[in-house]
């Protein structure tokens, strides 16, 4: 999972000069901060982002432990 969603797609506000927000749910970028559940439940970025961290939990469940025993447990 990404800390941060900063890739989606942004457009300007014009009633604000520097002002951006996102480009599907129409929520600003100061509201939304980097985080996918600021954006609009119905929101296609948010839709797909979820989609893929779904797959991803699905696709490598334990990669890190696959039979390595111990390796350097740093923290
Ligand atoms: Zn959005």
């Amino acid at each position: 999972m990404k800390p941060f969603y900063i890739d989606y797609p942004q457009e300007k506000i014009e009633e604000h000069q520097h002002a951006y927000r996102c480009a599907y749910c129409k929520i600003p970028t100061t509201v939304i901060f980097g985080l996918l559940e600021n954006h609009a439940e119905d929101c296609t970025y948010r839709t797909q982002q979820s989609k893929w961290v779904q797959l991803e939990a699905k696709l490598k469940p334990h990669s890190e432990h696959f039979d390595e025993p111990h390796a350097d447990e740093v923290d």
